[in-house]
């Protein structure tokens, strides 16, 4: 019975959905366990995931997703959050979220600018090892 990973966009859960064959997922519109949302995005697998990992971290605009973190209010701040963490992989995502709640949080802005310099220098640097990796392969 396949199993699939869903990330679901009503409540930001990682969620795995039971199919009675791989034909039935193909024509099924799933609905999150957890929130009863439509809005579900498959989740490849882990091996599909590293090979496209440059394309990516290419995809992620660090000044977009930096200006996000700026004067978003806390509900999509959360979503965004965990959605980049996602897309940076868990090398780097693993403490994103909590580095970017520091940063999101900081009334002094003084105390964003530490947290926003790590994260560019991390997805500039994530990016440059994927390229590397990627043309070494
Ligand atoms: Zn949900």
């Amino acid at each position: 019975m396949p199993t699939y990973e869903y990330d679901c966009a009503g409540c930001g859960r990682r969620v795995d959905i039971f199919f009675r064959s791989a034909a039935a997922a193909q024509d099924a519109t799933p609905e999150c366990p957890q929130c009863g949302s439509a809005s579900l995005s498959r989740v490849m697998s882990k091996f599909r995931q590293a090979r496209s990992e440059a394309d990516r971290l290419a995809a992620i605009d660090v000044d977009q997703e930096l200006g996000r973190l700026r004067g978003s209010d806390p509900g999509s701040f959360a979503r965004w959050s965990r959605q980049l963490g996602r897309e940076l992989g868990e090398d780097i995502g693993s403490d994103f979220r909590e580095m970017a709640e520091r940063a999101y949080s900081g009334d002094d802005p003084v105390e964003r600018v530490d947290p926003e310099h790590t994260l560019r220098y991390r997805i500039e640097k994530r990016k440059a090892d994927a390229a590397a990796s990627d043309a070494s392969s």
